[in-house]
């Protein structure tokens, strides 16, 4: 394998939410590097415009390169096992920080707590800055249920 390239992979299948190819490519660079396979260059970043890997212009050298890539793997890997575990797609290890897609509303302490209180669309959108959940407050969602009923009635 070229864990350059699942390194990248890896990256963004994060970024993509694809659960199942993180959990696989996060296992498969652990494996190779367990059987001694040089670790990723991690500061590498990818030239979309060009479609394929840039050269790496710096390095913190190979014990860093390792060290770093053998945590993130780790953690996506548990992130991911916990997401495609969970029949709601919710990752319980994460802290739980969420906020309405459309308006500012409340702020539940748990899962739990949200669905009691009428939450739809709960998911997990760890690119956000900000929070770690998005959905529809119950608020938002008599609206939204309002102005479907409207255009279908
Ligand atoms: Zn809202």
């Amino acid at each position: 394998m070229d864990p350059q390239v699942s390194w990248q992979e890896l990256i963004d299948a994060l970024q993509e939410l694809d659960w199942e190819r993180v959990r696989d490519l996060a296992d498969g660079l652990l494996h190779w590097m367990k059987h001694g396979g040089f670790p990723p260059e991690t500061l590498a970043v990818s030239q979309l415009v060009v479609g394929r890997l840039s050269e790496p212009t710096r390095s913190l050298g190979h014990d860093w390169n390792r060290n770093v890539a053998q945590a993130a793997c780790s953690y996506a890997l548990d992130l991911a096992t916990q997401v495609l575990q969970d029949p709601n797609g919710i990752p319980r290890g994460v802290p739980f920080t969420l906020s309405c897609s459309d308006c500012d509303s409340g702020h539940p302490e748990s899962y739990d707590e949200a669905v009691a209180a009428g939450w739809t669309d709960i998911r997990f959108v760890p690119q956000s800055m900000a929070e770690n959940f998005l959905g529809l407050c119950p608020e938002c969602r008599s609206v939204d249920e309002a102005t479907s009923s409207t255009t279908a009635g």
